[in-house]
């Protein structure tokens, strides 16, 4: 028998697409996972200790995009979740993104919205253009804050100073005037109600998907019979680093149990400044499980090791350009996903992408007429 689709990867980009092929084209699909598990990096899991954990960190469903959100609730219900984190900083735990009381609480100020606005406005430094993430922060709420709650955090989390990443890192985090403390302001933040690994299994447990756990694409790739591949692992693997080898930033997890309810007032903390790790969260937050032991993470970033993230800086993204130009000039071969498309991408915009592919895959698809047997991709 010869697939229609083989898709690498499970996470959100290769389960969508296998998801939507199957359902909507009745295409056969293989989709094969070189780890033993489904869902990519959203995966999670019950500890030891019977406490639900995100196994490659924290992960929060958040969108501003009703598609999205009604496509993935045929998979799962919701928990509604508004994620909350607290930064260390002078010996305090303020709230981060920066807002009205952090600015007042690390001051001992009493300013009003107004008041910040014009404190904001006295203290950032012009930067025409702002290019890098040290220019987005500083010229919006001055050099001293910026050190306190970013420079140190993203030295670490990238190995590089924020003078030396794209603007579009630390613009992930906005500033506000007012007491907003929610880490995200999507009109749509929920967790899935039992979890992203059921949510998976949803999604994949169409009679025409089949999955191949703990299997590499790269020894199979010559031997299983299929018509269009579809690609979510890195892009400059696929092509064997044959320009280079594009950075994918890596974390080392550090999981602990303790025996007490709860541990910390928020789902995360961050630590811009001490510590080798960058943040801590406590998944209970996140999920709601009640439990009479609590489970945290620590988040060690580095360079070797699994590729967590891309890295948004301009040699990277012209070496990736590179690729893509490959990747256009190899037919028959569909990439996507944050690593194939080198796109620091949250889940939903991972979803948003797929829905985008499946659609043009879709338009490429002659339909054989009624009882003429196999889909036919063009
Ligand atoms: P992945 O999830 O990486 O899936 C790719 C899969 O392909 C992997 O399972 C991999 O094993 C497999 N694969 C690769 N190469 C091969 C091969 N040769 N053969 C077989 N299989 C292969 N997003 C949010 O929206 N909210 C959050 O709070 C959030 N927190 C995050 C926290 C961390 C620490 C990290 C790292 C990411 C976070 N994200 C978050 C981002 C989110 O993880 C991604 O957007 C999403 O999971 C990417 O899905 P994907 O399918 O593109 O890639
Ligand atoms: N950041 C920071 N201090 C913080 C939080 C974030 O400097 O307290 C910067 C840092 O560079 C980080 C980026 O903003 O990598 C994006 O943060 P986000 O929480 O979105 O990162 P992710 O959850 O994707 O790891």
């Amino acid at each position: 028998m010869i697939f229609d689709y083989l898709i690498v990867g499970a996470g959100f980009s290769g389960s969508v697409l296998a998801e939507r092929l199957a359902s909507q084209l009745g295409a056969r699909v293989l989709v094969v996972e070189r780890r033993n598990h489904v869902g990519g990096n959203a995966y999670d899991h019950f500890d030891d200790a019977g406490v639900l954990v995100h196994r490659y960190g924290p992960h929060i469903f958040h969108t501003n995009s009703r598609q999205i959100f009604d496509y993935l609730s045929q998979f799962t219900g919701w928990r509604q979740y508004e994620h909350r984190v607290l930064a260390s900083v002078d010996g305090q735990l303020l709230p981060i993104p920066i807002n009205l009381d952090t600015v007042n609480r690390l001051y001992g100020t009493n300013f009003t919205s107004f008041e910040l606005e014009k404190f904001f406005a006295s203290v950032a430094e012009k930067r025409n253009p702002v290019r890098t993430s040290e220019d987005v922060v500083v010229s919006t709420v001055g050099r001293e804050l910026y050190e306190k709650f970013f420079r140190g955090y993203t030295r670490k989390q990238w190995g590089l100073d924020p003078s030396e990443l794209d603007a579009s890192v630390t613009a992930r985090i906005p500033t506000r005037t007012n007491r907003d403390d929610r880490y995200f302001g999507d009109a749509f933040q929920a967790m899935p109600l039992h979890g992203y690994s059921r949510l998976f299994e949803r999604m994949l447990s169409h009679p025409l998907i089949h999955v191949l756990l703990n299997t590499d694409f790269r020894e199979v790739r010559d031997v299983l019979p299929y018509r269009r591949l579809i690609y979510t692992g890195p892009i400059d693997e696929f092509f064997d680093h044959r320009l280079g080898r594009l950075p994918y930033r890596s974390l080392r997890f550090e999981f602990e149990t303790l025996e007490q309810e709860r541990v910390q007032p928020v789902g995360t903390v961050n630590f811009p400044n001490d510590h080798a790790y960058t943040r801590v969260t406590e998944f209970k937050h996140l999920t709601g499980q009640e439990h009479a032991r609590t489970t945290i993470v620590y988040e060690y970033p580095q360079a070797a090791g699994d590729p967590y993230y891309p890295v948004p800086r301009k040699e990277n993204a012209e070496l990736y350009s590179r690729y893509e130009k490959l990747a256009a000039d190899t037919p028959g071969v569909t990439f996507v996903g944050r690593l194939a498309t080198y796109k620091y991408y949250n889940m939903d915009q991972c979803v948003g992408q797929a829905l985008a592919a499946f659609k043009k895959l879709a338009e490429g698809v002659r339909r054989p007429p009624a009882g003429a047997g196999a889909f036919e991709a063009a």
